[in-house]
């Protein structure tokens, strides 16, 4: 069965839920599940469990379908504690049960603006992310993931969450600029984003290894009024001893942190971890990811040892490349529109009104 992306054109997204694990738990007041050629197979009052058996599906425990199921449910279907979604594609392959979301492009877009920005964001700034968030969705189904799934619903890609609470200012971001999309000479762009740059967006090529020409360091005076602009975390030894062992170095008293290459916007490329004769020197996204994203919340960052705990002072949050999502509000608040939001931050970029 070809993927609803490419029978349609990108106008659905197959959004992976839940992998790695053998079984799923469907959630509904009725279930409903389809084969691959469209067949009621099985209906159950919920929960119902499903389970890989190899190359095939278990319905609750006793009746074993097809490597395929095409779940809904009524009112709506839930699995584990993430928010409703419409339709759930399920998959079983050499006994792992994939869970993938089906949602229509739209009710996407407006579901990750949701989880990126407050609701209380300038509605030229919702609609500038909204356009980015479709960009972005657009590229990855254009290049699937995988040949189950275009995204996966973390950080790695956007944050998809289902689609309760997301409320009228979300849809209206998506509905102003429905299909809509950032294109570099005649391609879609890698509209990548953060919540705040700190005063000076970052490179592509320092995070990815990738120049991207429209993806270059930007200033940007408009995200002074994030909550994280300028931050401090206070680490406690027992905690970076954790990080250090983590990191495959034996946390001993000599135990050292120190930043040892910055990019040329001052954020820490490599950081040295050292104790006990032994040393690590790491990419400085390997550390942030270690000690905790939202502890270290971006690598524009110093680190001192201070009366018995190690203190990180810090600009922004994020990789801090692309657009800064409080910019683009800040921004908004002084008068401009989505369309200057990004060209400001994707700069020599164009939108285009289709989505591919
Ligand atoms: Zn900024």
């Amino acid at each position: 069965m070809a993927s609803p992306s490419e029978a349609t054109g990108a106008r659905f997204i197959r959004v992976l839920l839940s992998g790695g694990t053998s079984g799923v738990v469907l959630e509904g007041e009725t279930v409903r599940g389809w084969g691959a050629d469209g067949r009621l197979e099985a209906e159950a009052a919920g929960p119902v469990a499903l389970a890989a058996v190899g190359e095939r599906i278990r319905w609750n425990g006793s009746r074993l379908l097809g490597d395929t199921l095409d779940a809904a449910g009524v009112p709506d279907l839930r699995i584990g504690n993430r928010k409703g979604t419409s339709r759930v594609r399920l998959i079983a392959r050499k006994g792992e049960l994939l869970a993938v979301a089906v949602e229509p492009l739209e009710a996407y877009v407006a579901a990750v603006v949701s989880r990126e920005a407050p609701p209380r964001f300038h509605p030229e700034a919702l609609a500038a992310l909204a356009v980015a968030v479709r960009t972005y969705a657009a590229g990855a189904a254009a290049r699937p993931r995988d040949p189950a799934y275009d995204v996966v619903a973390t950080v790695e890609d956007q944050v998809f969450d289902g689609m309760d609470g997301v409320s009228q200012v979300f849809r209206e971001a998506g509905d102003r600029t429905r299909g809509m999309v950032v294109r570099y000479r005649g391609e879609l762009a890698r509209t990548v984003y953060h919540s705040t740059c700190g005063g000076r967006t970052e490179d592509a090529v320092a995070v990815w290894g990738t120049d991207i020409p429209y993806l270059r360091a930007q200033f940007c005076d408009d995200c002074t009024d994030s909550p994280v602009y300028r931050w401090e975390y206070r680490m406690s030894d027992a905690e970076a001893r954790r990080v250090a062992k983590a990191l495959g170095v034996p946390p001993g008293k000599d135990l050292q942190i120190d930043v040892t290459g910055r990019t040329r916007t001052g954020r820490a490329s490599r950081v040295r971890v050292s104790s006990a004769g032994v040393s690590r020197d790491l990419a400085g996204a390997e550390f942030r990811r270690a000690a905790g994203y939202a502890k270290v919340r971006s690598l524009k960052m110093e680190v001192v040892r201070v009366a018995g705990e190690w203190r990180f002072t810090g600009e922004g949050w994020g990789h801090g490349v692309g657009m800064c999502q409080y910019g683009a509000n800040g921004m908004a608040m002084r008068g401009a529109g989505f369309r200057e939001i990004l060209a400001r931050y994707y700069p020599g970029t164009e939108i285009s009104g289709e989505t591919p």
